[in-house]
């Protein structure tokens, strides 16, 4: 086993020095301005404002029994929300109020409070941009089909470019926005807003958000697919459970985890990473970070389908032509090819390995399972759903649905959530 090998890239050998005199890699959190003010206010904060946005109009005792705040609690949020002009007293009539003393007051979101904007970069040459309002809503949305550029630069000038053109379509300025969320299938520090082990010449531990930030002049934050689809899951879904996963399987496995009604992002804001998790088994092609035995190189598209194609002599998974392999793989077991098939099984038995550990580790309500290419999930789903049954201990089976699903299409609507996390959780942002 080569797992000793050096990663690709090198953080203190590829970057520059913005800070020399500093011990911390600069780019992480000391460059970026401090955005984690009290916890609890902000989880408070937070959790009134999500009750107000499924549950409006509502009034004060509501929220107190919706959220279990006590009253107090209720009353200052409260007040500093419609200070803030987030919340504004409900048009729709008063309904239960009864015919004694003053009408409660019934509250509900000041959608255009502010709007934010998300970014959804998926290989190899489509980029998603939508603007949504306080509420989540769509205010305007645009898709690009160019080849995503390979150079830090010219991929933050490709997203202010169609960020640009997304806000004239809307008849909005770029100032409007009170934040920028972007998701992208890399490695991701999304508290240094930092890129590591991304796709094509793009340096290593690439400061994006800052990038980005700083041509636009509005708050920007980035994260990898995995959490951003576990966003859009945690926000849009019709299921709001607090204790979730959403494991994607495309060109590598990514997963975002929620316990307790927020994302484990851990000290370093790249935890999550299921992709890595060492399977003890080698696998015939190396992963990107230079190990053998990561679930992403048995079960990742661009070494998948290497192997079931018989190109592992192919070294470096860029540049390659993932939907053309992953199409002559699927030709190839629809037609009964066993070499292939049998490819395609381990790889199902072997991501339902790792998702009863996440399982048995974390004990979620439900694991979502996207696949990038949908076609895949009539070959890899039934192995899958076989492992997980068989591997996940069956009191925490009976109380965690696993739904395997296709389709990868709200990651924008999942960056976006990103930038509306942040003015949920506190005032330290710009409203429009
Ligand atoms: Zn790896």
């Amino acid at each position: 086993m080569l797992s000793s090998l050096p990663r690709k890239g090198c953080l203190s050998g590829s970057r520059p020095a913005i800070n020399p005199g500093m011990t911390k890699p600069s780019g992480g959190l000391a460059d970026r301005p401090f955005r984690r003010p009290d916890l609890s206010r902000r989880l408070n904060r937070a959790r009134v404002l999500r009750s107000i946005r499924s549950h409006a109009p509502v009034s004060r005792p509501d929220l107190e029994r919706l959220t279990g705040l006590a009253a107090g609690t209720v009353q200052t949020i409260v007040d500093e929300l419609l200070a803030e002009g987030l919340l504004e007293a409900a048009r729709a009539p008063a309904a239960g109020v009864t015919g004694r003393g003053r009408p409660r007051l019934l509250l509900q979101l000041n959608s255009r409070a502010a709007l934010v904007a998300g970014v959804g970069l998926f290989l190899p040459d489509r980029i998603q941009f939508e603007i949504v309002d306080l509420s989540g809503s769509r205010v305007a949305v645009l898709e690009r089909s160019d080849p995503l550029p390979r150079e830090g630069p010219l991929l933050a000038k490709a997203i202010v470019q169609g960020l640009e053109a997304l806000a004239r379509s809307a008849g909005l300025q770029l100032t409007d926005l009170s934040g920028i969320g972007i998701g992208i299938p890399a490695l991701v520090d999304s508290q240094a807003g930092a890129v590591h082990w991304p796709p094509g010449d793009i340096e290593d531990a690439y400061p994006l958000a800052d990038v980005v930030e700083r041509q636009l002049g509005v708050s920007v934050d980035l994260d990898n697919m995995g959490n951003m689809m576990a966003r859009a899951e945690y926000w849009f879904a019709q299921s709001r459970e607090d204790d979730f996963a959403v494991v994607l399987v495309g060109g590598g496995v990514g997963m975002g985890l929620y316990a307790n009604g927020q994302l484990v992002t851990g000290v370093s804001g790249m935890a999550g990473e299921l992709g890595h998790m060492k399977t003890g088994i080698d696998a015939p092609v190396r992963c990107a970070c230079g190990a053998w035995d990561c679930l992403t190189a048995h079960v990742g598209l661009y070494r998948l389908a290497r192997q079931a194609l018989g190109r592992l002599g192919d070294d470096d998974a860029w540049p390659f032509d993932v939907r053309d392999a992953g199409d002559q793989v699927l030709a190839l077991a629809s037609e009964g090819d066993a070499h292939v098939t049998a490819v395609l099984d381990r790889a199902g038995a072997l991501l339902g390995t790792a998702i009863a550990n996440v399982a048995n580790l974390v004990g979620p309500a439900r694991i979502v399972v996207i696949f990038e290419t949908g076609a895949f999930v009539e070959w890899i789903g039934p192995p899958l759903i076989r492992s997980f049954e068989a591997q996940t201990l069956p009191p925490v089976r009976a109380r965690t649905s696993l739904i395997v699903r296709a389709g990868l299409n709200s990651l924008s609507q999942g960056a976006a959530a990103f930038a509306l996390e942040r003015i949920y959780a506190g005032p330290d942002v710009k409203l429009a």
